[in-house]
């Protein structure tokens, strides 16, 4: 005997929320998700009418998903938003250009314009160049570090007010786990935020912050959404990727997890006098830095110089000067 849908609707369920425990059918499941995103977006006020929102478009499951929600509720709710796709192309190849293809698919789909910006032409290296010259240890760390100002410079471009990113609340429970394995108080402080600022001032917005990661595959799954699931080829980030494997088993024995670490990591607040980094302007890009050099440009040096692993370190300047140093002798050790 099938179960009957919990919202009363008189349809036979077809699943059970992960995130509730509610059964439902699925046209009452559609409702329900979109629902709280509209929730989350009114509540926290993300957008002003009639402003220009950048969807951060990967092909992957969340900013396909976004970017469909997103449609929808603007036209149900008359938010007034002029959307655009914006892709970041790492140049990964067998995986980047395969999932672009599924973006160029989505901006048919959605109506909706796309840019899509790449490491080589806004740094002259591709990622695969990157993992060439530095082999797979920190590949993420450039690409992360690349791909957030890179986010930033096509928000520029498209003269956006806002650009809306696809993280759900199981990356964002990650986030709270891994910055507290590493004692980062200033991202701990952060990471939680539903809007953050951009290197350039361009706000961010998160509006899957509360939405279940297993959640948006069914919704992508029983909507028929096109999207690219494969990994990428340089992955897997280690660290989070444990943190994701621990997550996986606390949401196992309790879903409700993904929410409680949440709501931790709003709670965090840090005590007066401690001291956070500053925020300046990088002397070679100009964009917003805690340090008087960029990450990005300081990493992008480090490649140019053929001294990646210099730019990785957190030592200090003498140290990275007598690591130059000794380099330079080896060097010149090597050519007697
Ligand atoms: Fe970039 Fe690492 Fe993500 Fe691959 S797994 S896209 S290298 S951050
Ligand atoms: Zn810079």
């Amino acid at each position: 005997m099938p179960v009957a849908c919990s919202a009363k609707c008189g349809a036979p369920a077809v699943l059970k929320r992960p995130k509730t425990g509610d059964t439902l059918c699925k046209e009452c499941f559609f409702n329900a998700f979109e629902l709280e995103i509209h929730h989350t977006i009114v509540k926290n006020k993300l957008f002003e009418k009639h402003r220009r929102v950048a969807i951060a478009a990967s092909g992957g499951k969340d900013s396909t998903v976004l970017a469909h929600v997103l449609k929808v509720l603007n036209e149900r709710y008359t938010y007034g938003l002029d959307l655009v796709l914006l892709s970041i192309d790492e140049g990964i190849t067998g995986y980047r250009d395969d999932s672009l293809e599924t973006v160029k698919q989505n901006k048919e789909d959605y109506e909706m314009d796309l840019k899509i910006l790449s490491y080589n032409e806004l740094y002259g290296w591709t990622m695969d160049a990157i993992v060439n010259q530095i082999g797979r240890k920190n590949n993420c760390t450039f690409c992360g570090v690349f791909r957030r100002q890179a986010l930033d410079r096509g928000a520029a471009l498209l003269r956006v007010d806002c650009v809306v990113t696809g993280h759900n609340a199981d990356d964002i429970a990650e986030t709270v786990l891994m910055n507290v394995l590493r004692g980062d108080i200033a991202r701990l402080q952060r990471c939680t935020d539903i809007i953050t600022t951009g290197s350039d001032s361009i706000p961010r917005c998160k509006p899957l912050k509360y939405a279940y990661e297993k959640e948006i595959v069914m919704y992508a799954y029983y909507k028929k959404l096109v999207y690219f699931s494969t990994e990428c080829i340089f992955a897997p980030n280690a660290y989070r990727g444990h943190a994701r494997t621990f997550l996986k088993h606390l949401e196992k024995i309790r879903p409700a997890s993904i929410m409680d670490i949440i709501h931790s990591g709003e709670q965090f607040s840090i005590k007066e006098g401690v001291k956070l980094p500053n925020r300046e302007i990088c002397k070679l890009c100009g964009y917003l830095s805690s340090q008087p050099v960029c990450k990005a440009c300081s990493l992008l040096e480090g490649l140019n110089k053929g001294l990646p692993k210099l730019s990785l370190s957190k030592q200090s300047v003498q140290n990275r000067i007598r690591l130059e140093n000794q380099i330079k002798i080896q060097q010149a050790v090597a050519q007697l």
